[in-house]
Parts: C-alpha cells; structure tokens; sequence
C-alpha cells in the first residue's frame, strides 16, 4: 500500500496543509487539501474519498477538488464516502447550494462528477480496491478512523480522536498491520482544550498505545502547526514505539 502525504497538519499554516493522504494514487483518505499538494493530471485520477468527519481541516479541500474534477470533465465520478453523519452533512453543510455547488447535481443528476456512499461501521466493504472497515471514534462531531487493508498490509487511521478504545480493539485483529496513523493536536499542557475539543496531547497517545503492540510504527498527523516543536519534543518522550511525525509531501510503503 502507498500512502502519500498530502497534508500533516490539523490546521493550514505556511506550507502546512490540512489532513489528507492518498492512498495508491486514486483514494483519498481525509481531503483537508487536495490541489495543494497535487498536480490536475493528479486529481483528476482521484476516485474515492473516504472521509473520518466534516470539519473544515478534512473536507475543505474537496471543495476544490470537485470543482476541478467539474471543469475537467474527470473521466470517473469521485464517490464520497462516509459513515451516513458525515455523509449527511457534507451533503446538507457543505455542498449545498449556498456554501458551494452540488455537485451531486453537476454536470447532471444522472451522470454527476459526484457521488455519495453510505459505509457500514464495524464491517468490512470494498472501496477502491481496498478493504476499508470504519469504526466510530471519540470526536466532537460523528467521526471514524478507518482500517484500510489491500489484501497483504494494513494501515490503521485515527480520524479525529479523543481516548477510545473501540479502534484498538478492531486493530488488534488486524493481520499485516504495518503502521497506525494517529492524530495529535495539543501539547500536554492544553490537555483541558484536548478534552474538549476530543484530541490527543503526547501524555492521551502514551495511554492508548499500551493497548497495541509495542512495536508498531506509529505516524502522527493533526498538530496544529503552532505546537509541532513542543508535540515533537514531548512525543520524543515516549517509550517503546517508533513514533515519528507524518512528513508532508513524502510517500510511504506498507
Ligand atoms: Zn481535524
Ligand atoms: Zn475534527
């Protein structure tokens, strides 16, 4: 599996983009930005998006995307795909007419450049190629993290999360998992806002990990760009795992 880094941040900064990853080229897994990171000839190959929840920082770049994909005339719709909140609101919040175009409706309802699908939670479903299993996490808003399996490796997603443990346990039975890819937002010392706004500070991740194998290689995304160095240093104090920030712009193997 080949999962390329198109923005590591829970936030926008200067060369710091939005959560979004692609996976083998044509699945997007979060969409926070998108033509920032990518050529047309590259977005235009995108075929899938799986989407953890609605906040801005993991859709506002499908924004652009579908309009891109619109005035290209995509040879493949994008399939939007999430658990039936996220879809709910993307539908009703986002592309709705007044926020942006629906593009559900674009070029025409029959043959539009987008369309919507409805995931299972907890069960497995063919998406793209890949078996992708969706399991509710701890966000402030409906969000899942994904499980991704191409039939050899596995990666797991956190999507936006506070402390949970339903994601664990169903990682846990993951055979060929080859890396977790885990959010933080805050440092230690902002763990009140972490509580409410349902995110991990270096002290939540060194709780969850002890329910996974030591020795997993752990790729943290989400930092919001003003904390990196802090989260950095404070992540460099946990033992056990191969934690490591997810770099922009770089392709992983798994
Ligand atoms: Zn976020
Ligand atoms: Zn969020």
């Amino acid at each position: 599996m080949k999962i390329r880094v198109l923005g590591a941040y829970g936030a926008e900064g200067l060369a710091q983009r939005p959560s979004a990853f692609l996976v083998d080229d044509t699945i997007l897994i979060d969409g926070g930005t998108v033509g920032g990171a990518l050529s047309t000839a590259e977005q235009i190959q995108i075929e899938h998006a799986l989407i953890t929840h609605s906040h801005l920082d993991h859709v506002a770049g499908l924004a652009f995307l579908t309009e891109t994909l619109a005035l290209y005339e995509a040879p493949t719709p994008l399939t939007i795909a999430s658990l039936e909140p996220v879809v709910k609101a993307l539908r009703t919040a986002v592309f709705n007419d007044t926020v942006w175009p629906d593009f559900a409706q674009v070029p025409t309802a029959t043959s539009p450049i987008v369309r919507y699908r409805t995931l299972v939670e907890d069960a497995e479903q063919e998406v793209g190629g890949l078996v992708v299993t969706p399991i509710a996490v701890n966000h402030t808003v409906p969000c899942s993290g994904f499980i991704l399996h191409d039939g050899t490796s596995a990666v797991v997603y956190s999507g936006d999360t506070g402390p949970t443990d339903a994601l664990w346990k169903a990682a846990g039975k993951v055979r060929g998992l080859g890396a977790v890819i885990l959010e933080c937002a805050f440092p230690n010392r902002l763990s009140a806002l972490a509580d409410v706004a349902k995110h991990m500070t270096p002290e939540r991740i060194r709780r969850e990990l002890d329910k996974l194998p030591g020795d997993l290689p752990v790729l943290i995304y989400h930092v919001k760009p003003q904390f990196k160095d802090e989260i950095g240093d404070e992540l460099g104090e946990i033992a056990g795992h191969r934690i490591s920030f997810a770099e922009q712009d770089k392709t992983y193997l798994f």
